[in-house]
Protein backbone atom coordinates (compact mmCIF):
# COMPACT_ATOMS: atom_id res chain seq x y z
CA UNK A 1 0.00 0.00 0.00
CA UNK A 2 1.78 3.39 -1.24
CA UNK A 3 1.86 6.21 0.88
CA UNK A 4 3.79 8.95 -0.22
CA UNK A 5 3.91 9.57 -4.02
CA UNK A 6 7.07 11.13 -4.73
CA UNK A 7 9.02 13.09 -8.00
CA UNK A 8 12.80 13.77 -8.48
CA UNK A 9 14.11 17.06 -8.35
CA UNK A 10 14.14 16.66 -12.08
CA UNK A 11 10.16 16.75 -12.29
CA UNK A 12 9.89 20.19 -10.85
CA UNK A 13 7.92 21.54 -13.53
CA UNK A 14 9.89 23.94 -16.23
CA UNK A 15 6.78 26.30 -16.88
CA UNK A 16 4.25 27.69 -14.86
CA UNK A 17 0.93 27.50 -16.65
CA UNK A 18 -1.08 30.13 -17.11
CA UNK A 19 -4.99 30.08 -17.06
CA UNK A 20 -6.17 32.92 -19.21
CA UNK A 21 -4.95 31.09 -21.95
CA UNK A 22 -7.75 28.86 -21.52
CA UNK A 23 -10.29 30.73 -20.13
CA UNK A 24 -14.12 31.25 -21.96
CA UNK A 25 -13.85 34.97 -21.83
CA UNK A 26 -10.50 37.55 -21.42
CA UNK A 27 -10.45 39.20 -18.18
CA UNK A 28 -10.78 42.46 -17.65
CA UNK A 29 -8.04 45.46 -17.12
CA UNK A 30 -7.55 46.90 -13.80
CA UNK A 31 -9.20 50.12 -13.50
CA UNK A 32 -6.19 52.76 -12.39
CA UNK A 33 -7.23 56.38 -9.98
CA UNK A 34 -8.66 57.85 -13.90
CA UNK A 35 -11.22 55.49 -14.08
CA UNK A 36 -9.43 54.13 -16.72
CA UNK A 37 -7.29 50.56 -17.60
CA UNK A 38 -3.78 50.95 -16.00
CA UNK A 39 -1.08 50.99 -17.97
CA UNK A 40 2.24 48.83 -17.49
CA UNK A 41 4.26 52.39 -16.84
CA UNK A 42 2.44 53.02 -14.10
CA UNK A 43 2.94 49.62 -12.44
CA UNK A 44 6.88 50.68 -12.76
CA UNK A 45 6.99 52.32 -9.69
CA UNK A 46 6.47 49.51 -6.97
CA UNK A 47 6.90 46.42 -9.87
CA UNK A 48 9.63 44.86 -11.64
CA UNK A 49 9.07 44.72 -16.11
CA UNK A 50 8.72 40.93 -15.65
CA UNK A 51 6.22 40.80 -13.30
CA UNK A 52 3.92 44.03 -14.95
CA UNK A 53 4.30 41.16 -17.93
CA UNK A 54 3.13 38.21 -16.07
CA UNK A 55 0.62 39.71 -14.68
CA UNK A 56 -0.85 40.85 -18.22
CA UNK A 57 0.33 37.91 -20.35
CA UNK A 58 -1.87 35.56 -22.11
CA UNK A 59 0.67 32.91 -22.70
CA UNK A 60 -0.38 29.71 -21.96
CA UNK A 61 3.09 28.54 -20.41
CA UNK A 62 5.65 30.61 -18.95
CA UNK A 63 9.26 29.26 -18.72
CA UNK A 64 10.97 29.40 -14.79
CA UNK A 65 14.05 30.74 -14.39
CA UNK A 66 16.66 28.20 -13.44
CA UNK A 67 18.07 30.11 -10.28
CA UNK A 68 14.34 29.80 -9.25
CA UNK A 69 14.44 26.09 -10.12
CA UNK A 70 17.61 25.76 -8.00
CA UNK A 71 15.65 27.25 -5.00
CA UNK A 72 12.39 25.53 -5.26
CA UNK A 73 14.84 22.61 -4.87
CA UNK A 74 14.93 23.20 -1.05
CA UNK A 75 11.11 21.78 -0.37
CA UNK A 76 9.66 20.61 -3.92
CA UNK A 77 8.74 18.51 -5.78
CA UNK A 78 6.60 18.42 -2.63
CA UNK A 79 4.84 15.22 -1.58
CA UNK A 80 1.52 13.40 -2.37
CA UNK A 81 0.01 11.38 -0.03
CA UNK A 82 -2.63 8.88 -0.13
CA UNK A 83 -4.64 9.31 3.18
CA UNK A 84 -5.20 5.91 3.80
CA UNK A 85 -5.65 6.30 7.65
CA UNK A 86 -7.80 9.02 7.15
CA UNK A 87 -10.39 7.21 4.96
CA UNK A 88 -10.33 4.27 7.65
CA UNK A 89 -11.37 6.34 9.96
CA UNK A 90 -13.88 7.98 8.01
CA UNK A 91 -15.27 4.67 6.74
CA UNK A 92 -15.47 6.21 2.84
CA UNK A 93 -14.93 4.31 -0.19
CA UNK A 94 -13.76 7.39 -1.56
CA UNK A 95 -9.82 7.53 -2.22
CA UNK A 96 -8.22 10.70 -0.83
CA UNK A 97 -5.11 12.21 -1.64
CA UNK A 98 -3.27 15.39 -0.21
CA UNK A 99 -0.65 17.56 -1.21
CA UNK A 100 1.41 18.89 1.36
CA UNK A 101 2.62 22.38 1.04
CA UNK A 102 3.62 22.69 4.71
CA UNK A 103 7.57 21.49 3.59
CA UNK A 104 8.60 24.14 2.60
CA UNK A 105 11.32 26.01 5.03
CA UNK A 106 8.27 28.76 6.15
CA UNK A 107 5.75 25.65 6.33
CA UNK A 108 3.18 26.95 3.79
CA UNK A 109 2.86 27.54 -0.25
CA UNK A 110 3.73 30.98 0.21
CA UNK A 111 7.40 30.69 -1.04
CA UNK A 112 6.46 29.18 -4.18
CA UNK A 113 5.85 32.40 -5.46
CA UNK A 114 8.32 34.49 -2.72
CA UNK A 115 11.57 33.20 -4.49
CA UNK A 116 9.66 34.18 -8.08
CA UNK A 117 9.34 37.63 -6.73
CA UNK A 118 12.55 37.93 -4.82
CA UNK A 119 14.52 36.72 -8.12
CA UNK A 120 12.76 39.32 -10.63
CA UNK A 121 13.32 41.90 -8.74
CA UNK A 122 16.92 41.21 -8.13
CA UNK A 123 17.56 40.88 -11.81
CA UNK A 124 15.69 44.19 -12.14
CA UNK A 125 18.71 45.99 -10.05
CA UNK A 126 16.19 46.54 -6.90
CA UNK A 127 18.03 45.98 -3.62
CA UNK A 128 14.72 46.42 -1.18
CA UNK A 129 11.09 44.82 -1.09
CA UNK A 130 8.19 46.48 1.22
CA UNK A 131 5.49 44.30 1.76
CA UNK A 132 2.93 43.84 4.85
CA UNK A 133 2.05 40.34 6.54
CA UNK A 134 -0.99 39.69 8.77
CA UNK A 135 -0.54 36.35 10.43
CA UNK A 136 2.87 36.04 9.41
CA UNK A 137 3.18 33.72 6.95
CA UNK A 138 3.73 35.85 3.36
CA UNK A 139 6.32 38.03 5.98
CA UNK A 140 8.05 34.46 6.12
CA UNK A 141 8.18 33.55 2.57
CA UNK A 142 9.68 36.84 1.60
CA UNK A 143 12.29 37.35 4.48
CA UNK A 144 13.57 34.05 3.70
CA UNK A 145 13.39 34.95 -0.41
CA UNK A 146 14.60 37.81 0.15
CA UNK A 147 17.52 36.39 2.32
CA UNK A 148 17.95 34.01 -0.80
CA UNK A 149 18.24 36.43 -3.59
CA UNK A 150 20.46 38.97 -1.55
CA UNK A 151 17.23 41.41 -1.05
CA UNK A 152 16.79 43.40 2.23
CA UNK A 153 13.13 42.44 3.34
CA UNK A 154 10.62 45.40 4.94
CA UNK A 155 7.75 43.81 6.43
CA UNK A 156 4.75 46.10 7.95
CA UNK A 157 3.30 43.73 10.47
CA UNK A 158 -0.74 44.64 12.22
CA UNK A 159 0.40 45.73 14.99
CA UNK A 160 -1.86 43.21 16.47
CA UNK A 161 -0.27 40.16 14.99
CA UNK A 162 2.99 41.62 15.69
CA UNK A 163 2.04 41.85 19.62
CA UNK A 164 0.09 38.11 19.84
CA UNK A 165 2.72 36.34 17.43
CA UNK A 166 6.29 36.79 18.80
CA UNK A 167 7.61 33.55 17.07
CA UNK A 168 6.27 33.97 13.10
CA UNK A 169 7.77 37.92 13.79
CA UNK A 170 11.45 36.09 15.04
CA UNK A 171 10.93 33.44 12.29
CA UNK A 172 11.17 36.86 9.94
CA UNK A 173 14.23 38.28 11.82
CA UNK A 174 15.86 35.24 11.52
CA UNK A 175 16.25 35.27 8.14
CA UNK A 176 17.41 39.17 8.24
CA UNK A 177 13.72 40.22 7.56
CA UNK A 178 13.15 43.59 9.22
CA UNK A 179 10.02 43.70 11.05
CA UNK A 180 7.75 46.70 12.02
CA UNK A 181 4.57 47.19 13.78
CA UNK A 182 1.85 48.77 11.61
CA UNK A 183 0.79 51.41 11.84
CA UNK A 184 4.42 52.91 12.16
CA UNK A 185 6.09 56.02 12.36
CA UNK A 186 8.43 55.52 9.21
CA UNK A 187 5.68 56.00 6.50
CA UNK A 188 3.38 59.42 5.95
CA UNK A 189 0.35 57.43 6.19
CA UNK A 190 1.32 55.70 9.49
CA UNK A 191 1.69 59.06 10.73
CA UNK A 192 -1.35 60.04 10.59
CA UNK A 193 -3.20 57.23 12.02
CA UNK A 194 -1.11 57.45 14.86
CA UNK A 195 -1.73 60.99 15.49
CA UNK A 196 -4.92 60.49 15.38
CA UNK A 197 -5.15 57.26 17.44
CA UNK A 198 -1.63 56.08 19.16
CA UNK A 199 -3.48 52.56 19.86
CA UNK A 200 -4.45 51.80 16.66
CA UNK A 201 -4.18 48.25 15.93
CA UNK A 202 -3.34 47.78 12.70
CA UNK A 203 -5.08 46.05 9.66
CA UNK A 204 -4.12 44.40 6.62
CA UNK A 205 -5.68 47.51 4.51
CA UNK A 206 -3.42 49.95 6.87
CA UNK A 207 -0.14 47.85 6.31
CA UNK A 208 -0.55 47.70 2.55
CA UNK A 209 -0.38 51.52 2.44
CA UNK A 210 2.68 51.33 4.49
CA UNK A 211 4.39 49.48 2.25
CA UNK A 212 2.95 50.62 -1.21
CA UNK A 213 4.32 54.25 0.45
CA UNK A 214 7.61 52.99 1.13
CA UNK A 215 8.06 51.03 -2.22
CA UNK A 216 6.49 54.07 -4.30
CA UNK A 217 8.79 56.33 -2.38
CA UNK A 218 12.03 54.91 -2.84
CA UNK A 219 14.29 54.36 -6.01
CA UNK A 220 15.84 50.94 -4.64
CA UNK A 221 12.50 49.29 -3.38
CA UNK A 222 10.08 47.38 -4.69
CA UNK A 223 6.52 46.33 -3.54
CA UNK A 224 6.02 42.26 -3.26
CA UNK A 225 2.23 40.37 -2.67
CA UNK A 226 1.78 37.44 -1.18
CA UNK A 227 -1.73 36.74 -3.06
CA UNK A 228 -4.71 37.93 -5.26
CA UNK A 229 -2.53 38.83 -8.25
CA UNK A 230 -2.28 37.01 -11.84
CA UNK A 231 1.25 36.25 -11.46
CA UNK A 232 0.96 34.73 -7.74
CA UNK A 233 -1.81 32.64 -8.93
CA UNK A 234 0.91 31.83 -11.78
CA UNK A 235 3.84 31.17 -9.44
CA UNK A 236 1.67 28.65 -7.54
CA UNK A 237 0.58 26.60 -10.68
CA UNK A 238 3.96 24.35 -9.85
CA UNK A 239 1.41 22.60 -6.96
CA UNK A 240 -1.25 21.30 -9.54
CA UNK A 241 1.34 20.18 -11.98
CA UNK A 242 3.27 17.96 -9.59
CA UNK A 243 0.02 16.61 -8.12
CA UNK A 244 -1.26 15.90 -11.90
CA UNK A 245 1.99 14.05 -12.63
CA UNK A 246 2.29 12.24 -9.04
CA UNK A 247 -1.63 11.08 -9.68
CA UNK A 248 -1.17 10.00 -12.89
CA UNK A 249 1.69 7.77 -11.24
CA UNK A 250 -0.83 5.96 -9.74
CA UNK A 251 -3.23 5.65 -12.51
CA UNK A 252 -5.69 8.52 -10.99
CA UNK A 253 -7.12 11.24 -11.53
CA UNK A 254 -9.34 13.58 -8.98
CA UNK A 255 -13.20 13.55 -9.31
CA UNK A 256 -12.64 16.64 -7.10
CA UNK A 257 -10.26 19.05 -5.99
CA UNK A 258 -10.81 21.29 -2.71
CA UNK A 259 -8.39 24.28 -1.84
CA UNK A 260 -9.02 26.48 1.26
CA UNK A 261 -9.06 30.11 -0.83
CA UNK A 262 -8.59 33.53 1.23
CA UNK A 263 -6.71 35.59 -1.96
CA UNK A 264 -6.82 32.72 -4.06
CA UNK A 265 -3.51 31.65 -4.69
CA UNK A 266 -2.64 27.84 -3.42
CA UNK A 267 -6.44 27.18 -4.99
CA UNK A 268 -5.12 28.91 -8.34
CA UNK A 269 -1.79 27.14 -7.81
CA UNK A 270 -3.55 22.97 -7.42
CA UNK A 271 -6.81 23.86 -9.38
CA UNK A 272 -5.82 25.72 -12.44
CA UNK A 273 -2.98 23.37 -14.08
CA UNK A 274 -6.88 20.65 -14.39
CA UNK A 275 -9.03 23.52 -15.22
CA UNK A 276 -6.65 23.00 -18.45
CA UNK A 277 -8.16 19.68 -18.63
CA UNK A 278 -12.03 20.54 -18.12
CA UNK A 279 -11.56 23.40 -20.58
CA UNK A 280 -10.70 20.86 -22.99
CA UNK A 281 -14.03 18.66 -21.84
CA UNK A 282 -12.45 16.61 -18.68
CA UNK A 283 -15.40 16.16 -15.62
CA UNK A 284 -13.11 17.65 -12.81
CA UNK A 285 -14.77 19.97 -10.17
CA UNK A 286 -12.38 22.57 -8.79
CA UNK A 287 -13.97 23.53 -5.34
CA UNK A 288 -12.56 27.08 -2.92
CA UNK A 289 -13.45 26.61 0.16
CA UNK A 290 -14.21 29.82 2.71
CA UNK A 291 -14.71 30.51 6.17
CA UNK A 292 -18.37 31.40 7.03
CA UNK A 293 -17.41 34.53 9.09
CA UNK A 294 -15.79 35.56 5.91
CA UNK A 295 -17.78 34.66 3.15
CA UNK A 296 -16.77 36.58 -0.22
CA UNK A 297 -17.49 34.33 -2.95
CA UNK A 298 -20.32 32.36 -1.46
CA UNK A 299 -22.21 35.31 0.01
CA UNK A 300 -20.03 38.55 -1.62
CA UNK A 301 -21.27 40.67 -4.79
CA UNK A 302 -18.91 40.87 -8.05
CA UNK A 303 -18.24 44.19 -8.38
CA UNK A 304 -15.15 46.59 -9.12
CA UNK A 305 -13.30 47.27 -6.07
CA UNK A 306 -9.58 48.24 -4.62
CA UNK A 307 -7.76 45.47 -3.07
CA UNK A 308 -6.79 47.62 0.04
CA UNK A 309 -8.84 49.63 2.62
CA UNK A 310 -6.96 52.27 2.08
CA UNK A 311 -7.99 52.72 -2.21
CA UNK A 312 -4.59 52.69 -3.05
CA UNK A 313 -4.25 49.54 -5.16
CA UNK A 314 -5.94 49.44 -8.68
CA UNK A 315 -9.74 48.54 -9.10
CA UNK A 316 -10.50 45.52 -9.78
CA UNK A 317 -13.34 43.05 -10.82
CA UNK A 318 -13.74 40.96 -8.25
CA UNK A 319 -16.01 39.07 -5.65
CA UNK A 320 -16.13 41.64 -2.80
CA UNK A 321 -17.32 41.61 0.45
CA UNK A 322 -15.97 45.60 0.14
CA UNK A 323 -12.59 47.40 0.50
CA UNK A 324 -13.63 48.02 4.32
CA UNK A 325 -15.36 45.43 5.60
CA UNK A 326 -13.25 43.87 9.11
CA UNK A 327 -14.13 40.36 9.03
CA UNK A 328 -14.36 38.52 12.51
CA UNK A 329 -11.35 37.80 14.53
CA UNK A 330 -11.32 33.92 12.86
CA UNK A 331 -7.99 31.96 13.56
CA UNK A 332 -7.68 31.74 10.13
CA UNK A 333 -5.76 34.67 9.40
CA UNK A 334 -4.76 34.00 6.07
CA UNK A 335 -8.70 33.88 5.25
CA UNK A 336 -9.50 36.88 6.48
CA UNK A 337 -9.56 39.13 3.17
CA UNK A 338 -12.73 40.93 1.89
CA UNK A 339 -11.89 40.07 -1.87
CA UNK A 340 -10.35 37.33 -4.21
CA UNK A 341 -8.59 37.16 -7.21
CA UNK A 342 -9.96 38.28 -10.47
CA UNK A 343 -9.08 35.12 -12.02
CA UNK A 344 -11.09 33.27 -10.02
CA UNK A 345 -14.02 35.23 -9.29
CA UNK A 346 -14.32 35.62 -12.93
CA UNK A 347 -14.31 31.66 -13.55
CA UNK A 348 -16.81 31.58 -10.35
CA UNK A 349 -19.03 34.25 -11.69
CA UNK A 350 -19.36 32.04 -15.14
CA UNK A 351 -19.75 28.96 -12.99
CA UNK A 352 -16.22 26.89 -13.93
CA UNK A 353 -15.54 26.13 -10.30
CA UNK A 354 -17.46 26.17 -7.22
CA UNK A 355 -17.48 27.31 -3.84
CA UNK A 356 -18.44 26.59 -0.42
CA UNK A 357 -18.24 28.32 3.11
CA UNK A 358 -17.74 26.38 6.65
CA UNK A 359 -17.38 27.39 9.74
CA UNK A 360 -14.87 27.29 12.11
CA UNK A 361 -15.72 24.64 14.75
CA UNK A 362 -16.43 22.17 12.08
CA UNK A 363 -12.52 22.90 10.52
CA UNK A 364 -10.91 22.63 13.92
CA UNK A 365 -12.81 19.30 14.28
CA UNK A 366 -11.34 18.35 10.60
CA UNK A 367 -8.36 19.78 12.07
CA UNK A 368 -7.90 17.48 14.66
CA UNK A 369 -9.45 14.23 13.14
CA UNK A 370 -6.13 14.49 10.72
CA UNK A 371 -3.96 15.17 13.26
CA UNK A 372 -4.96 11.74 14.89
CA UNK A 373 -4.73 9.71 11.71
CA UNK A 374 -2.52 11.15 9.43
CA UNK A 375 -0.39 12.78 12.02
CA UNK A 376 0.29 16.34 10.94
CA UNK A 377 -1.16 19.29 12.49
CA UNK A 378 -2.61 21.58 9.38
CA UNK A 379 -3.02 25.04 9.80
CA UNK A 380 -6.53 26.93 10.44
CA UNK A 381 -6.82 27.76 6.72
CA UNK A 382 -5.95 24.36 5.06
CA UNK A 383 -8.32 22.69 8.12
CA UNK A 384 -11.18 24.43 5.66
CA UNK A 385 -10.33 22.92 2.57
CA UNK A 386 -10.53 19.41 4.82
CA UNK A 387 -13.55 20.13 6.14
CA UNK A 388 -15.11 20.59 2.85
CA UNK A 389 -13.89 16.97 1.31
CA UNK A 390 -14.46 15.23 4.73
CA UNK A 391 -17.88 16.44 4.18
CA UNK A 392 -17.51 14.80 0.46
CA UNK A 393 -15.89 11.99 1.98
CA UNK A 394 -19.20 10.98 4.30
CA UNK A 395 -21.29 11.63 1.02
CA UNK A 396 -19.41 9.24 -0.84
CA UNK A 397 -19.72 6.45 2.23
CA UNK A 398 -23.90 7.19 2.04
CA UNK A 399 -24.12 6.56 -1.76
CA UNK A 400 -21.08 4.22 -2.55
CA UNK A 401 -19.12 6.02 -4.67
CA UNK A 402 -15.88 6.04 -5.35
CA UNK A 403 -14.46 8.99 -5.63
CA UNK A 404 -10.67 10.24 -5.63
CA UNK A 405 -10.88 13.30 -3.99
CA UNK A 406 -7.92 15.78 -3.69
CA UNK A 407 -6.98 18.52 -1.76
CA UNK A 408 -4.41 20.95 -0.44
CA UNK A 409 -2.42 20.95 2.83
CA UNK A 410 -1.87 24.88 2.42
CA UNK A 411 0.15 24.81 5.71
CA UNK A 412 0.82 23.36 8.75
CA UNK A 413 -0.64 25.03 12.02
CA UNK A 414 2.61 24.93 14.26
CA UNK A 415 2.31 28.59 15.02
CA UNK A 416 -1.47 28.35 15.62
CA UNK A 417 -1.52 25.90 18.37
CA UNK A 418 -3.35 28.42 20.90
CA UNK A 419 -6.13 28.40 18.27
CA UNK A 420 -6.08 23.71 18.53
CA UNK A 421 -5.97 25.03 22.48
CA UNK A 422 -9.29 26.97 22.34
CA UNK A 423 -11.23 24.40 20.25
CA UNK A 424 -9.94 21.48 22.47
CA UNK A 425 -10.85 23.44 25.56
CA UNK A 426 -14.11 24.15 24.00
CA UNK A 427 -13.72 27.87 24.15
CA UNK A 428 -13.83 28.18 20.31
CA UNK A 429 -17.24 29.53 18.49
CA UNK A 430 -18.42 30.07 15.57
CA UNK A 431 -18.38 33.39 14.61
CA UNK A 432 -21.27 34.21 12.10
CA UNK A 433 -21.10 36.79 9.46
CA UNK A 434 -23.33 39.57 9.58
CA UNK A 435 -25.02 40.49 6.45
CA UNK A 436 -25.69 44.24 7.60
CA UNK A 437 -21.63 44.77 7.99
CA UNK A 438 -21.44 43.47 4.70
CA UNK A 439 -24.20 45.47 3.17
CA UNK A 440 -23.01 48.58 4.51
CA UNK A 441 -19.28 48.18 2.89
CA UNK A 442 -20.69 47.27 -0.08
CA UNK A 443 -22.27 51.20 0.31
CA UNK A 444 -18.86 52.04 -0.36
CA UNK A 445 -18.02 50.63 -3.77
CA UNK A 446 -16.16 52.96 -6.39
CA UNK A 447 -17.93 53.79 -9.10
CA UNK A 448 -16.10 52.77 -12.47
CA UNK A 449 -17.62 54.03 -15.30
CA UNK A 450 -15.34 51.68 -17.66
CA UNK A 451 -17.32 49.99 -20.45
CA UNK A 452 -17.04 46.41 -20.09
C1 LIG B 1 -1.96 32.67 3.14
C2 LIG B 1 -2.46 31.29 3.32
C3 LIG B 1 -3.66 30.83 2.73
C4 LIG B 1 -4.59 31.71 1.94
O1 LIG B 1 -4.04 32.43 0.89
P1 LIG B 1 -4.34 32.08 -0.64
O2 LIG B 1 -3.67 33.14 -1.38
O3 LIG B 1 -5.82 32.06 -0.82
O4 LIG B 1 -3.74 30.74 -0.89
C5 LIG B 1 -4.02 29.50 2.89
N1 LIG B 1 -3.26 28.65 3.62
C6 LIG B 1 -2.11 29.06 4.23
C7 LIG B 1 -1.34 28.07 5.02
C8 LIG B 1 -1.68 30.39 4.09
O5 LIG B 1 -0.54 30.78 4.68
Amino acid sequence: MQTKITLPESSIPDHWYNVVADMPNQPLPYIGPEGQPITPDAMQAIFPPSIIEQEMSGERWIEIPEPVREALKLWRPSPLYRAHRLEQAIGTPARIYYKNESVSPAGSHKPNTAVAQAYYNREAGISHLATETGAGQWGCALSLAGQMFGLQVHIYMVKISYDQKPARRSMMQAWGGEVHSSPSNLTECGRKILDKDPNCSGSLGIAISEAVEEAAGKEDTNYALGSVLNHVLLHQTVIGQEAKAQLALVDEYPDVIFAPCGGGSNFGGIAFPFFADKAAGKEVQLVAVEPTSCPTLTKGTYAWDWGDSAGLTPIMKMYTLGHDFVPPGIHAGGLRYHGASALVSQLYHEGLIDAVSIPQTETFEAGLLFARTEGIIPAPESTHALAAMIREAKSCKESGEQKTLLFNLSGHGHFDLSAYDRFISGELRDEEYSSEAIAASLQNLPNVAFEE
